[in-house]
């Protein structure tokens, strides 16, 4: 089936009545008419559901429809993307490992990995996904993971997945790639190979910016590990947010449609722009992966355009003011555009110094992209750029 057709689909799950919106299952334990009963389903041989924190209606419907999208047997969901994140890291190794985080990577993933995990014995290790020999000098060691995303939070760099997931797995190293900015619309990692990947569903899987959710897709048994430790970390979310996510998820093929070609129209345009010192996106001919995206991502480029402003923070300042229809929120993949600025925001866990080395500084502003009319859109930041 079609891409398009999934996510608009039928009901992944049986619901009372037939009633075509299943309902929101907000309850946090069921009932059994005898001991026998409650010993065969904890015991795995009965289907269905004891208590909330191990499972629910909502989070099997929406782990459903991810596991079709990314095109994985099994997902589960989480409390929140980075929820996901942690588990993910926890499901694919035994006790202290090595973390490698690609240069880019989302600020909150170094968080989990050096402020929490570097509690218990992990090391996080900064690795240049782009330069394969160099991963490859990293790959050996003891209790190794990979963690990479499909589009890099906030510049739009595209790493050659296939060739490090080939090259990971030739050294034992499973990988975890962060599949938020791309959605399963642009990129499915796991059909390359990817061990796990994981999403913040409150980004644009959900859409509208009113839920903290998160997923993770994987093979069947990579799925029951991640299942335990949410189960037993307690990491589950509300039946709500999964039932407000997959509401959202139903349109995912339109939304990012729509978005992803208003991010490269107002890419274009940005570029030729007074005010604009440069502009990064992956779908742009000047984007230093350029060609890596044409080969990996299929219909358009993703919805998150960076820029660089001339005349750094102050003038970032003035322009964020002078904005009238976007606004500055820092999230992102909301149906709206939207504006972050990362050095302040998404990347405030890294030093100075790890920021230089990506890319960020206080010029650099991320827009996420939404489904308005572009030119409104354009109009806009031409207006505050000025
Ligand atoms: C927001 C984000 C996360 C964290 O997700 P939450 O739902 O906020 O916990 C992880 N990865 C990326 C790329 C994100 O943008």
């Amino acid at each position: 089936m079609d891409f398009f057709t999934k996510v608009a689909g039928r009901q992944e799950v049986p619901t009372p009545g037939n009633a075509v919106a299943a309902p929101i299952f907000q309850t946090s334990v069921y009932a059994f008419t005898d001991i026998d009963e409650v010993d065969a389903l904890l015991g795995g041989q009965r289907q269905g559901f004891s208590y909330t924190r191990g499972g629910n209606p909502n989070f099997d419907a929406l782990a459903q429809l991810t596991a079709s999208l990314e095109e994985t047997e099994a997902a589960v969901v989480t409390a929140s993307g980075t929820a996901s994140l942690l588990t993910a890291i926890m499901a694919l190794t035994s006790g202290p490992a090595r973390i490698l985080l690609s240069r880019e990577i989302y600020g909150g993933t170094v968080g989990i990995s050096r402020s929490i995990l570097g509690r218990y014995g992990c090391h996080m290790e900064w690795v240049d996904t782009h330069n394969l020999q160099e991963l490859e000098g990293a790959l050996d060691g003891p209790e190794t993971v990979l963690v990479v995303e499909s589009i890099s939070n906030p510049l739009g760099r595209v790493s050659p997945l296939d060739d490090i997931i080939t090259l990971a797995h030739q050294h034992g190293v499973p990988v975890l790639v962060d599949n938020t900015f791309a959605t399963p619309f642009h990129a499915r990692p796991a059909t390359l190979g990817a061990d796990l990947v994981a999403h913040s569903v409150t980004k644009f899987m959900g859409g509208h910016s009113d839920l903290i959710l998160g997923v993770v897709a994987g093979s069947r048994a990579r799925i029951a590990e991640v299942n335990r430790i949410v189960d037993s970390a307690g990491f589950t979310p509300d039946p709500l947010a999964a039932w407000l996510a997959l509401r959202g998820v139903r349109t995912l093929a339109l939304r990012m449609e729509r978005s992803s070609a208003n991010a490269l129209q107002l890419a274009a345009a940005l570029e030729g722009m007074a005010g604009v010192r440069r502009v990064y996106y992956p779908g742009l001919s000047s984007h230093p992966d350029h060609e890596v995206a044409r080969r990996l991502l299929s219909r358009g480029f993703g919805s998150i355009v960076s820029l660089s402003v001339d005349g750094g923070y102050a003038a970032v300042q003035r322009m964020v003011r002078r904005l009238q229809l976007v606004r500055f929120v820092p999230s992102l993949g909301d149906i709206a555009t939207t504006v972050s600025h990362p050095a302040v925001a998404s990347h405030r866990e890294l030093s100075a110094e790890e920021k230089a080395a990506v890319g960020i500084d206080d010029s650099v502003v991320r827009i996420s992209v939404g489904i308005e009319q572009v030119s409104d859109i354009i109009a806009d930041f031409r207006h505050a750029l000025s």
